[in-house]
């Protein structure tokens, strides 16, 4: 049995949103953005994301399957949908939910990093960096979380919960 505990609310979750925007705003300003949303976990975060972004940007889906259902990666991390738009020379922004142990993001820049963009940066709504396997870092990070497993706002359990508006701690109930 699973219960949740709410730990970032929507109001929250949406003032974050809109100061990361303004610091991608300042970064890319006047210049061509191609954003990468990494699915499923950031269909939310990528779509609150972009809405606040005043450049031309040219958005484009990867699916990608690292976590199966698990909530530990093993590292095999499968590109399942790649990008169809033409990156090479342009800005790429790389919208992920979480880094957690990086090999997901890893192998994300591994793979564009084949089409020869200009520069890649990388956006996650979350980073667990105690909990860090290789050496990533985020460009523009939302919030840093310990060890704990979380859910919605995009993030899934088993697929569930991602429709929830705010992020909840996923707790294991003991049985009496
Ligand atoms: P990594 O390869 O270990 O960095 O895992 C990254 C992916 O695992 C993310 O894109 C998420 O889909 C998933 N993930 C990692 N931690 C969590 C969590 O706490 N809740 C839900 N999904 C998670
Ligand atoms: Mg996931």
């Amino acid at each position: 049995m699973f219960e949740l505990e709410k730990m970032i609310d929507e109001e929250s979750i949406k003032n974050r949103v809109n100061e990361i925007s303004y610091e991608i705003n300042k970064v890319y300003e006047n210049q061509e953005l191609c954003v990468i949303c990494i699915l499923k976990g950031s269909f939310l975060f990528t779509s609150d994301i972009v809405k606040k972004l005043n450049m031309p940007v040219l958005l484009d889906f990867m699916i990608v399957s690292s976590y199966k259902d698990k909530t530990m990666s093993d590292g095999n991390v499968d590109i399942v949908k790649n990008i169809d738009i033409d990156i090479e020379g342009k800005n790429v922004l790389i919208i992920d939910d979480i880094i957690d142990t990086g090999y997901t993001m890893q192998e994300i820049i591994r793979e564009t990093s084949k089409k020869n963009p200009k520069s890649i940066s990388v956006c996650a709504l979350f980073n667990k960096q105690p909990r860090r396997e290789v050496n990533i870092t985020g460009d523009f990070i939302g919030f840093e979380i310990g060890n704990e497993f979380i859910v919605g706002y995009g993030l899934d359990y088993k697929e569930k919960y991602r429709n929830l508006p705010y992020v909840g701690k996923v707790k294991q109930k003991c049985k009496k």
